[in-house]
């Protein structure tokens, strides 16, 4: 019998470090300060030295990291609670849902650009000649989401964000370790938000999230809003969320922290394996790294032309290997998101995308024959 090939192998992960992680529950169930014991301090501390920025707070989910900073972000540039709806922010709208409906959470009103094609982010050209043509003035901030593991330019879109005074927080949930020109992602803009959900990057054993900013100010919001809105607990400035990082899994992503850098080196290893052995494949093309951008692979993603994805998803499941779609609507073709975002132009590239794509094995332990056997899989139905 054939072996199952996943998308990713948490079990196998937990397993190459299992004493490790043992061993930090375990002084989690001896210590009992399961509510922001010291780990999430030393985590906070920890991901702020990895990052290279000054503060890390550690909150509830990846989700609550883009809300938080967004509320953050209202009270202190508005000295509102939430923004106004006539508030926009552009994000893309080939990403999760959750990056659209922070904002929305936050107040304000997502403004869709499309993407390029090649990357999958958002598409540098098109945000400048939006935010050319429009003028600012309603136009609060960006979040750029560094979509699969690969980086945005972040060089255009911090040029844009200071030619036309915006705010920039980077939706970092699929890039933990992702680099631009050498400097981390997370460290660019105003803040960066973080998800530790278990299949990301840096997963815990459960949900969880980082703000990282280089501003004292915000990080102080965000740790008064995720317990409950004031520095004190019994007598609150603002409307805040009970959104903090669990003690036991700040304990495991200690532990899993040490491994991060070898393993996304394994993911890269792995996606030269995968492009080795797809490339030249015409109805196939292939993750596109940029020079500047050091890509993380949190998925290897590929777009197959044509009505030839289906073909491929049949051949992969019949032989016992998982392939998802990452994702299949766009952003603003969703029911919560009618009546209640603003698109820049047709969004022709994003849909394009979600018709196309497919993601594909890839994890740290993935085996160079089981990538071998995926491809040979997928050579054996398109040319
Ligand atoms: C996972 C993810 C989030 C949300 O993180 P959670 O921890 O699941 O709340 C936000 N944005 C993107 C791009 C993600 O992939």
């Amino acid at each position: 019998m054939k072996k199952k090939i996943t998308l990713i192998e948490l079990g196998k992960e937990y397993l190459y470090m299992k004493p490790h992680i043992d061993h930090a529950l375990g002084s989690c169930l001896e210590a009992q300060n399961w509510i922001l014991g010291p780990e999430v301090k030393e985590l906070e501390n920890k991901i702020a030295e990895y990052i290279g920025i000054k503060h890390a707070v550690g909150v509830a989910s990846g989700t609550d990291a883009l809300v938080l900073s967004l509320r953050a972000l209202a009270i202190k540039l508005k000295g509102q609670e939430y923004f106004s709806r006539t508030d926009k922010i552009i994000t893309t709208p080939f990403t999760f849902t959750a990056t659209g409906d922070a904002i929305l959470r936050a107040g304000a009103t997502p403004l869709f650009v499309d993407i390029d094609p090649k990357t999958y982010n958002i598409d540098c050209v098109k945000l400048d000649e939006y935010l050319n043509s429009h003028g600012p003035s309603e136009i609060a901030g960006i979040i750029p989401v560094h979509l699969y593991g690969q980086a945005c330019n972040m060089d255009k879109i911090m040029e844009c964000a200071r030619k036309y005074n915006l705010f920039v927080i980077e939706d970092t949930a699929q890039a933990f370790g992702g680099m631009w020109k050498g400097k981390k992602l997370g460290s660019f803009g105003m803040a960066g938000a973080f998800s530790f959900f278990p299949s990301k990057n840096l997963g815990g054993f459960g949900d969880g999230g980082m703000v990282v900013t280089n501003d004292p100010e915000t990080a102080e919001l965000v740790r008064m809003l995720l317990k409950h809105g004031g520095k004190d607990k019994y007598n609150v400035d603002h409307l805040g969320y009970n959104s903090r990082l669990d003690t036991i899994q700040a304990a495991v992503l200690l532990v899993k922290l040490k491994y991060l850098d070898e393993f996304n080196q394994l993911r890269r290893k792995s996606a030269g394996i995968y492009q080795k052995s797809l490339d030249g494949i015409n109805a196939i093309s292939l993750p596109k790294s940029l020079p500047e951008a050091h890509h993380v692979y949190h998925q290897y993603t590929i777009r197959i032309s044509g009505d030839k994805r289906t073909v491929v998803q049949r051949k992969l499941e019949e032989n016992s290997i998982a392939s998802a779609v990452y994702y299949p609507v766009p952003l603003h073709r969703m029911k919560v998101f009618q009546n209640q975002s603003e698109v820049s132009g047709t969004l022709r590239e994003a849909e394009n995308s979600a018709t196309q794509v497919l993601s594909l094995p890839i994890g740290p332990l993935l085996k160079e024959e089981e990538i071998s056997f995926i491809c040979a899989c997928i050579k054996g139905v398109v040319v």
